[in-house]
């Protein structure tokens, strides 16, 4: 595209071409950077941690250095070992994607006390939307419409009440530092006022170390509509339209689209130039979000938006705007960067069609949306549309970093036909080795809330019933393929380890080569017991011939179930096979690593253990230990050897994924050991804390 330089000012820009640029980021979007730079000519230099020698961004680069070990602090967050990085590997430029160092003005300053291009906005851009209450105010000044509340300097409780009654109940109160959710507190009543207070500044000093709060109306059930915006030093701005970012859980995006559901040109004009009026008082250069919070309990109405806040970097769902513009941000970064000015104007930008991006992450949408980790032993996305990803299979899913594996992005001239490809997408991909949204996922996009359109920030916590929400208590476990199947792979295991008398074996194919006995028994066959959801099952698997089998899942009020699987070779099964199920036919996929037995009938995966092992998985524990029920870092340990602790007591404080979990002791104990401190990362299910065995003292 050939650069317009007609209307730009008379300043005179120095360009400074990149040919060399290096990413000081990981994963997916360290991925996505590189496969632009490399379309361009540019040479790509990656940086790693120790825990991610092996992973893609490193393989795809060019060049990849290690900056130090797998905690964030001491590598991707590290200023000067990526500053080192960068002088070491000759790099003209520096990509923070997001995260990380992508919005800390130090590091920019950093890269230009070196002479390095910092492929963002400048310090001191990001120093005036890094504070809430600050930007806010800016806002005001610029005639954008801020959220009604209060933002100054006075945190007196008694005034901050009074300011809160002023509002009207319910309001939020906000740290002016925060992000990510934390130090936000909704408070319904002027009751609850001063101790939401209280605990928002605490979270505020603790988090960010900064106890300063603002408050807010509360918007209740509001949308997030935000505006890509797009600077240059030529005194060009212009804007890349909305995207709505309303379905959320805990404050963080699920699945974004663009346009938004239900957008008015009236209204998108009113919210678009409030963007540009956002960037453009703070001489804004290269990418950046505009962020609003929407009026959803009617139509959209050009006075029902409020500035919430702007973020100073490429978004995770930029490529939603890519895809209904037909530009690449990433490359318009890197020209922005180089001094050149943006390749279109305003006029040149145009929607084309719809498109929505879902976030596959490692998590356990039952436990409450956890994080998770695991090792991706079969991992294959589906086809349809635009898939960016930083993980292979046979990856270890770290618990260290954000747990999102992959983001898969649909585009089709209409909303609906986005959703159903998005849907399609996600219904044709696998995951087998960790627990995944991907099922959550592809319900969302089939909710009919979602399809008609009638998006909100509290849609998925409150407005939806999950079909995939088990019930422990109340739903009965019937006998599906896949359970079927992980029986009949149970069934051989044990039989090959009592014919060989060996450890249980971690390879796939091997189970299945001793199947001698099985024709000896003929029908009846064995009792084989799994655990689903806690619940232990019995089985009885019968060999009907050399290939047809029959499982029977035994019940307690003699309603038992059975099914017929018909598979041809057993071996196979590993790499996938066709499988007929009470004569329908339909693919198969069946492994064992370790205790636990991995399955997959056509699109359903599911994982089930072995009665033997569960207990190291569980984590309630056994009473006489605290359990990690999840991977994370410690960030408090409030109890010692030696001390006696109450039921209720917080005994250890985990953080994962951005949230605080305080660990409590189920009863009265003492303790005789702890394992952890201050700032170790655990893996889920590591013992932390051993009590002194009460049925022994
Ligand atoms: P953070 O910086 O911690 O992400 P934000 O200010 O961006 O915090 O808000 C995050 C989310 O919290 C929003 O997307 C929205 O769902 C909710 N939220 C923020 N402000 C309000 C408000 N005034 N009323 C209701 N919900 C809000």
């Amino acid at each position: 595209m050939p650069a317009n330089h007609s209307d730009s000012n008379s300043t005179i820009v120095e360009t400074r071409p990149i040919n060399s640029l290096l990413i000081a980021n990981r994963g997916e979007i360290a991925c996505r950077i590189i496969r632009t730079a490399k379309r361009l000519g540019i040479r790509t230099i990656a940086i790693y941690s120790n825990a991610d020698a092996d992973a893609m961004h490193v393989h795809a680069a060019d060049v990849a250095v290690c900056v130090g070990e797998a905690l964030p602090a001491a590598s991707y967050l590290n200023i000067a070992a990526v500053i080192d990085a960068a002088k070491q590997t000759g790099a003209d430029a520096i990509h923070p994607g997001y995260g990380f160092l992508s919005e800390n003005p130090e590091f920019v300053e950093a890269c230009s006390e070196q002479n390095i291009t910092f492929v963002g906005p400048d310090a001191s851009a990001m120093r005036s939307m890094g504070l809430k209450d600050a930007a806010k105010a800016l806002m005001e000044e610029a005639g954008v419409p801020v959220v009604p509340g209060f933002h100054g300097d006075n945190q007196d409780p008694e005034f901050l009440s009074r300011k809160a009654d002023d509002i009207g109940y319910p309001v939020l109160i906000k740290a002016r530092a925060g992000g990510g959710g934390k130090g936000m507190r909704k408070v319904d009543k002027p009751e609850e006022f001063v101790a939401m207070l209280e605990a928002a500044q605490r979270e505020g000093g603790a988090s960010f170390g900064d106890s300063t709060v603002l408050i807010e109306k509360y918007i209740e059930q509001p949308r997030h509509i935000e505006v890509q915006v797009f600077g240059d030093r030529h005194g060009r701005c212009v804007h890349l339209f909305e995207r709505d970012c309303s379905l959320q859980r805990r404050h963080q995006k699920v699945i974004e689209e663009a346009p938004a559901p239900g957008m008015s040109d009236e209204v998108r004009r009113a919210m678009t130039d409030a963007a540009i009026r956002t960037a453009e008082s703070i001489n804004y250069v290269g990418a950046g979000t505009v962020e609003f919070i929407v009026d959803a309990s009617g139509p959209l109405r050009t006075d029902g938006f409020w500035f919430m806040e702007m973020n100073t970097r490429l978004q995770v769902e930029h490529p939603v705007t890519e895809a209904i513009t037909g530009f690449d941000l990433v490359e318009w970064q890197l020209m922005v960067a180089a001094g050149l000015p943006l390749p279109v104007k305003q006029a040149d930008i145009k929607i084309n069609g719809h498109s929505v991006e879902a976030r596959l992450y490692a998590e356990d949408v039952e436990a409450g949306f956890l994080p998770a980790t695991g090792t991706l032993h079969r991992f294959k996305l589906g086809d349809g549309g635009r898939i960016d990803t930083g993980v292979m299979q046979g990856d270890v899913v770290q618990p260290f970093y954000d747990p999102m594996l992959a983001k898969l992005i649909s585009h089709a001239s209409n909303r609906d036909d986005a959703f159903r490809r998005l849907q399609r997408m996600l219904k044709s991909s696998v995951v087998m080795g960790a627990t995944t949204n991907r099922a959550f996922l592809a319900e969302l996009c089939a909710h009919s809330g979602v399809r008609a359109g009638h998006v909100h920030t509290g849609l998925i916590e409150t407005g939806m019933e999950l079909t995939s929400k088990p019930d422990n208590q109340s739903v009965r476990i019937s006998l599906d393929p896949t359970l079927a199947l992980a029986a009949v792979v149970s069934a051989n295991l044990s039989e090959s380890q009592s014919e060989s008398g060996v450890d249980p074996v971690d390879q796939h194919a091997t189970v299945f080569s001793r199947l001698g006995l099985w024709q000896m028994w003929g029908v009846p066959g064995r009792h084989v017991e799994l655990l689903v959801n806690q619940a232990l099952l019995t089985m009885q698997v019968e060999r009907r011939s050399s290939t047809q089998w029959r499982v029977t899942l035994e019940s307690s009020d003699e309603s038992d179930e059975s099914l017929c699987l018909q598979l041809d070779s057993l071996d196979k099964l590993a790499s996938g096979t066709p499988m007929g199920v009470d004569g329908r036919l339909v693919s198969a996929v069946g492994f064992i690593i370790g205790d636990s037995i991995y399955c997959l009938v056509d699109q359903n995966e599911a994982r089930f253990n072995r009665p033997a092992t569960e207990h190291a998985d569980n984590a309630d524990g056994a009473g006489d230990n605290v359990i990690a029920p999840m991977p994370g870092r410690i960030i408090a340990v409030n109890c010692a050897a030696g001390d006696s602790v109450s039921k209720g007591d917080v005994l250890i404080t985990l953080e994962a994924m951005k949230m605080e979990h305080n660990l409590i002791a189920s009863e009265d104990a003492e303790i005789q050991s702890i394992a952890v401190q201050i700032d170790d990362q655990v893996e889920q299910g590591m013992r932390l804390i051993n009590f002194v065995d009460s049925t022994t003292t």
